[in-house]
């Protein structure tokens, strides 16, 4: 009789960047209340129930085994910390720093005129929000540190400062903060805490020689290195060719020249956008190559700008492909960026985004069990 040999079960761990679109009541709300319609306490209930909601729908509809509160309530995922902060210390105009996209729209990033550079929100407020209403597993997004660094205008860089506030000392703050930002989400028991990096891909945009990228790792590694290796292990990192309005603005850019630096970051979970690309071998050829073996590589599978609702099937294959250069103990999968970075894109019906994450669920399980008998 032949023997049987029992292999332990390994399972595929997946979960959503982060976003989901604000539900139709809370776009509107928001809008009322930006233009003095709406009292604070009115917004506010209105925003509690557009997480409630949101926490329910993903746990019941999607069956996703870790959620978020689909960032109803942050303004947008780059500006959240220093939103509340923006008519006091910020200001709009030509010299702030702006990302343009496919389609032609920008979306602008406010300049600091006043120090020093604070944040207002830290994140574990979304979390602990999000944490009251379940009992599953809260993944928490944050901003990185090298996002806010477009805050201090690069002019200044060249002309001067604000008030003898050096970009040294900015600097200083801002790691600082982003570290207060991540720790505390840590402390309040986020299941992740996700660095949405974004401007990684950007960057080679707008330096092609790669100083600029490299400059945003050395930032970022300011912050991760004051965290030991068991709480890196709960950090990881968001890269896509950044998402609003159902288009990107640096798909133009070769990926294979961003990941080599980007798993230099002192983290451990990577959330790397992957469908959406033309020649998906050629970025898991080098993915293979660059990753290292204490990492875990969650590909996306799911192109939120797509409007065709991927099927299990699809997304299993997708698994079963990258499966063929990465370990499947260090596999995990994800969508290639959240649905709605910013608060007002509704592009994207909520019912499609919960239905391809359905499809991410059940196609990432169909390749476990394939990958678990035939290992
Ligand atoms: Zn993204």
């Amino acid at each position: 009789m032949a023997s049987e040999v029992i292999h332990q079960w390994i399972s595929i761990p997946s979960e959503l960047i982060g976003s989901i679109p604000r539900t139709q009541e809370l776009v509107q709300a928001r809008t009322q209340f930006e233009s003095d319609l709406m009292t604070i306490e009115d917004f506010r209930k209105i925003e509690n129930v557009a997480v409630e909601q949101t926490i329910r729908e993903l746990d019941q509809v999607t069956g996703s085994m870790v959620l978020s509160d689909g960032e109803q309530t942050k303004p947008s995922f780059v500006t959240y910390p220093i939103y509340d902060l923006i008519f006091e210390r910020y200001k709009f105009d030509k010299q702030c720093f702006q990302i343009t996209f496919a389609d032609g729209h920008v979306r602008t990033l406010p300049r600091l005129v006043k120090a020093p550079f604070k944040y207002a929100t830290y994140a574990y407020k979304y979390l602990n929000a999000a944490k009251a209403l379940t009992k599953k597993p809260i993944k928490q997004a944050v901003i990185t540190a090298s996002a806010l660094s477009m805050v201090y205008s690069p002019h200044l860089l060249n002309t001067g400062c604000i008030e003898n506030y050096s970009y040294e000392k900015f600097l200083q703050d801002l790691t600082n903060e982003c570290e207060k930002d991540i720790r505390l989400c840590l402390e309040q028991g986020a299941h992740a805490v996700q660095l949405d990096f974004t401007e990684a891909r950007l960057s080679l945009k707008v330096d092609r020689s790669g100083h600029l990228l490299k400059d945003f790792i050395k930032i970022n590694n300011r912050v991760l290195d004051r965290f030991n290796p068991n709480e890196q292990k709960k950090i990881g990192v968001h890269v896509c060719p950044g998402g609003d309005l159902d288009c990107a603005h640096s798909s133009d850019i070769d990926y294979t020249l961003l990941l080599p630096d980007l798993f230099q970051l002192q983290l451990t979970n990577f959330y790397i956008q992957l469908s959406s690309e033309p020649d998906r071998i050629r970025v898991l050829k080098c993915i293979q190559e660059h990753m290292k073996s204490n990492h875990r590589i969650f590909i996306g599978v799911i192109d939120p700008s797509n409007p065709i609702i991927e099927s299990a099937e699809i997304v299993r294959d997708r698994v079963l492909e990258a499966a063929k250069f990465i370990p499947i103990e260090q596999l995990g999968t994800t969508d290639d960026c959240g649905f709605s970075p910013f608060a007002d894109d509704t592009s994207t019906p909520r019912e499609v985004c919960y239905k391809k994450i359905k499809a991410r669920i059940q196609g990432t399980k169909m390749a476990e069990q394939i990958l678990n008998t035939h290992h």
